[in-house]
């Protein structure tokens, strides 16, 4: 039987990053995946998603090229090379992730992955099952879309987000369920290339729950309707505070009630709210894992309760995001390999890739005051952003919170073009205690975006310059 200083169960960005690290630290390493390499992220989440959001972009700044003097508005659209594009640079990442490891001699099995006592998996792959014996064990298995019985998802007409991603046709018509990063995305995919979208959230707000495990909205309630209007102005029917009573499939068509008592027909609905987390058949209970409604019950060393057993990513729970899967997967490696390291939650920036984009760090203002925080903010425009209006992207607003006695800054959110990219800067400003005058005062190039960074920063103290503030 062979021997491994870690075996790790899940190859997603959690698994791969925890093989990658542990071997750059002189571990002997076992990797097995009962799928594909790369996980959700790569095959089924965070990757595809972008790839079939980039086509939507070429296409949207086709159809409005007018406006830079171009004529390329008569741009047509081939569902199944939209496909192609998606596949392709699934294919290439994928495999760009099997190098990685292979070059750091890390043994992939393919198969399903199971604990059988400490120190012990079993693996059960197409020829057999095989067994091997591990000093410290990572379960990394991730999550999958929930199959929620009352939506009678049939993966035909009702849709989890796995199977909206291989649509060779685009609907004439969608319903989403949820108004979170995953119906927001598909949302603006649709609605690009055509379909009449209507998106059915049952909380007052778009964006409701992408933050910190807290019931609170992360969302700024203001940015939060600035965001449905430019959904709505997009032609996105978005209904708030309502919910779906029930959906009949009949003739190929989906039948929708809501709790309003209206019914919406539509050819495909997308069921976009909630995920299962791996945590079923993988052995928990042969070794007495502590799990908590299905997450794995980790420390801030991701240990289990369970001496030698760690567990990292979606399947614990918490933030579901590829990069703090991936942080805790460098983490766990770093912590068998006996570094002065814990996870640190206390700054995971997050992005929607809608179009403007959405992101934010740290906590926002409704927050901070239920916390009875002190608070400064500002808040620049994109209009009045340089580059953004060479852009012709100029819906959005940078927003600033910082601590009113030491202007640290605590939170940011951004409604604009690249705010995913954008928030990289506050990020780093909020995880290591910057001022809001650090940033304000640090020269930012001219023409970028990043200068509604700056210039939140400078209205927060009063000192905006491409703005009248009012007297
Ligand atoms: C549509 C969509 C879009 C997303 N977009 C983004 C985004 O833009 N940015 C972002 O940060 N996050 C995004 N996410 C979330 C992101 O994909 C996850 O947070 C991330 O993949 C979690 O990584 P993980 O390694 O913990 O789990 P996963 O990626 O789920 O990987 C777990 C792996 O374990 C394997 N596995 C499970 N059980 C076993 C077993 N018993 N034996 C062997 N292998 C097993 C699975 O096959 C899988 O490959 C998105 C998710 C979805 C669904």
């Amino acid at each position: 039987m062979e021997e491994f200083d870690v075996s790790i169960i899940g190859g997603g960005p959690a698994g791969y990053v925890a093989a990658i690290r542990a071997a750059d630290l002189g571990k002997k390493v076992l990797l097995v995946e009962g799928r594909e390499l790369g996980g959700t992220c790569l095959n089924r989440g965070c990757i595809p998603t972008k790839a079939l959001l980039k086509s939507a972009e070429v296409y949207l700044e086709a159809k409005e090229s007018k406006v830079f003097g171009i004529d390329a508005t008569n741009a047509t659209f081939n569902p199944e090379g939209i496909q192609a594009w998606k596949t392709n640079v699934v294919k290439k990442l994928v495999s760009g992730v099997d190098f990685l490891l292979k070059a750091r001699k890390v043994v992939i099995v393919q198969g399903k992955g199971k604990i059988v006592d400490v120190g012990t998996i079993e693996v059960h792959t197409a020829n057999g099952s095989e067994t091997y014996k591990a000093k410290d064990i990572v379960i990394a298995t991730g999550s999958e879309p929930a199959m929620i019985p009352a939506f009678k998802i049939d993966g035909v007409n009702v849709l989890t987000s796995d199977d909206a991603l291989n649509l060779n046709k685009i609907p004439k018509d969608i319903l989403i369920v949820g108004a979170g990063a995953i119906g927001v995305e598909f949302g603006t995919f649709f609605n690009a290339f055509g379909s009449k979208v209507t998106i059915v959230e049952m909380m007052p707000q778009v964006i409701p729950t992408l933050c910190y495990e807290k019931k609170r909205s992360c969302i700024d309630p203001r940015i939060a309707s600035m965001i449905q209007r430019s959904l709505t102005k997009k032609g996105i029917d978005v209904k708030t505070n309502v919910k779906i009573e029930n959906i009949e499939v009949k003739d190929n068509k989906v039948f929708s009630t809501l709790g309003s008592g209206e019914t919406i027909e539509s050819e495909k609905v997308l069921v976009s709210i909630g995920r299962k987390l791996n945590s079923d058949d993988i052995g928990l209970e042969s070794v007495g894992i502590v799990t908590d409604k299905g997450k794995i019950v980790v420390d801030e060393y991701l240990r289990t309760n369970v001496p030698h057993i760690y567990a990292i990513g979606d399947v614990t729970g918490g933030m579901l995001l590829a990069h703090k899967a991936m942080k805790d997967g460098e983490v766990v490696a770093e912590i068998i390999a006996e570094k002065d390291v814990k996870v640190d939650y206390r700054v995971v920036p997050w992005a929607i890739f809608s179009n403007p984009e959405i992101a934010a760090v740290g906590i926002s203002e409704e927050e901070a005051k239920a916390q009875e925080i002190g608070v400064i903010t500002g808040e620049f425009p994109f209009t009045a952003n340089g580059k953004a209006v060479s852009m012709n992207q100029t819906d959005g607003v940078v927003k600033i919170i910082g601590r009113k006695d030491t202007h640290e800054v605590i939170g940011a959110q951004i409604f604009g073009p690249d705010a995913s990219v954008m928030i990289a800067e506050l990020a780093l400003a909020v995880q290591h205690r910057l001022s809001i005058e650090d940033v304000a005062h640090t020269i930012h190039t001219h023409p970028t975006l990043t200068e509604a960074t700056m210039e939140s920063c400078n209205a927060a103290i009063g000192e905006v310059l491409h703005i009248v503030r009012p007297k």
